[in-house]
């Protein structure tokens, strides 16, 4: 599983990080970006609630 984080629509909020800093984290502009380019498999879980969780819906799922 591939996520992106779409920069026009993150606010910055810092959940996604919270919930799955395995494969978030803010970058120095405020907004949050995937550090991996394939989610592993232990991390899908986090991965998926935090993607569930983003207020503004900015985690999408692309194809691998
Ligand atoms: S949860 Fe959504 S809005 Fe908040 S930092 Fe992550 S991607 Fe951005």
């Amino acid at each position: 599983m591939k996520l992106e984080v779409n920069q026009d629509v993150c606010i910055g909020c810092g959940a996604c990080h919270a919930v799955c800093p395995e494969v978030f984290d803010i970058n120095g502009e405020g907004f949050a970006e995937t550090i991996v380019d394939t989610v592993a498999e232990k991390d899908k879980e986090s991965a998926i609630d935090a993607k569930e969780g983003c207020p503004v819906f900015a985690i999408e799922e692309v194809e691998e």
